[in-house]
């Protein structure tokens, strides 16, 4: 039950300032969002490359209010990517990138997202890596996939993420699969209404497998976004029926959760890509994770109370 109430409060500006005031918040961020600056981030992406990851960079944010915050964004992840072109990571390490972060919700977002994504998209391919959009909440969805297939007629390694909790995405994953794309499923970390989405864990488990075998059967690169230990199982398992290669999915996690999971399916023989998030506009993505599992919630107040 209380994951819906973390959720709403995801939103709410009066909960934002209060949580980010809170003198102990940082150390409880830390462990999803490891760094604020991209000095702070290079160590961790040198010392996870060096364990055998790879890894897909999230710079904090969403919902800006003004199309300066969303050049702000685009300008960040380009200098992230100049960063990369410097340690010569670039093939190791793809951006995620959230397209409300790029101006999505501004008066003309559309073609704004667009504009300020592309050379995102363009600086990324010359290093050699590509870009996945993330799935935000289901009414920026036409225009998220809108602006993967316009990306994709110039860079066809464009990935976007679908969301196992949604009505919609058995069709949606049907259409990429068939176009080719790379594409990452998720379950889903929105508060999303009955009318749109399933709201119950077995349904949108059953849900998840439906689109992976469709995801695994198609013509695409399936990225499988999940902590979910009998997902990961059942992923390989269709993988296998479905005739592919190692080389030919992926696994993702996020940083902070089950890294020992991570490790493991590196040493398999897996690729495994960690969904790593730094940066200062960390409020939203935070409670999202407290969201997915009410433990965190309980650590965070407890050490609320006990400072
Ligand atoms: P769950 O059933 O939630 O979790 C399985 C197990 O994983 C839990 O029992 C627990 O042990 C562990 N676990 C899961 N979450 C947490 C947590 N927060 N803290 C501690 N342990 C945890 N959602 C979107 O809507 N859009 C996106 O673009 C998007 N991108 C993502 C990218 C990646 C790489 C991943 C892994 C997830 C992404 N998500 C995204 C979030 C996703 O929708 C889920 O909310 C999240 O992954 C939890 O679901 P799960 O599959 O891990 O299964």
């Amino acid at each position: 039950m209380l994951g819906p109430v973390i959720l709403a409060a995801s939103r709410s500006d009066r909960m934002r300032r209060l949580i980010s005031a809170a003198p102990v918040t940082k150390q409880v961020v830390d462990r999803f969002i490891p760094g604020e600056t991209v000095a702070d981030i290079v160590p961790i992406i040198k010392d996870l490359t060096a364990r055998g990851l790879e890894l897909t960079m999230d710079v904090v944010g969403e919902d800006i209010t003004t199309p300066e915050q969303a050049t702000a964004a685009r300008d960040a992840y380009l200098a992230l990517i100049d960063h990369l072109k410097d340690l010569g990571l670039g093939e190791r390490v793809e951006m995620s990138v959230k397209l409300s972060m790029f101006g999505q919700a501004l008066e003309g977002g559309h073609e704004l997202a667009l504009a300020n994504v592309r050379p995102v998209v363009e600086a990324a391919a010359a290093i050699g890596t590509t870009v996945t959009l993330d799935a935000e909440d289901h009414t920026t969805l036409d225009s998220m996939f809108a602006i993967h297939e316009d990306l994709r007629k110039d860079f066809p390694q464009t990935g976007c993420v679908i969301q196992a909790y949604l009505f919609r995405t058995e069709a949606d994953a049907r259409r990429l699969a068939a176009s080719g794309s790379r594409v990452r499923l998720v379950k889903g970390a929105y508060k999303e209404p009955a009318e749109v989405a399933y709201q119950q864990k077995h349904e949108i488990d059953k849900a998840y497998v439906r689109i992976l075998r469709t995801l695994m059967e198609g013509e695409g690169y399936p990225m499988v976004g999940s902590h979910d230990p009998r997902l990961i199982a059942i992923a390989q398992e269709l993988a296998h029926k479905a005739g592919r290669k190692l080389d030919e999915y992926e696994f993702q996690m996020l940083y902070g959760i089950r890294g020992e999971e991570h490790l493991r399916l590196a040493a398999e023989g897996h690729r495994m890509r960690v969904y790593t998030a730094y940066g200062t506009d960390w409020y939203g993505y935070f409670m999202r994770r407290l969201a997915e599992k009410p433990a965190n919630l309980r650590f965070f107040l407890r050490s609320m109370v006990s400072k």
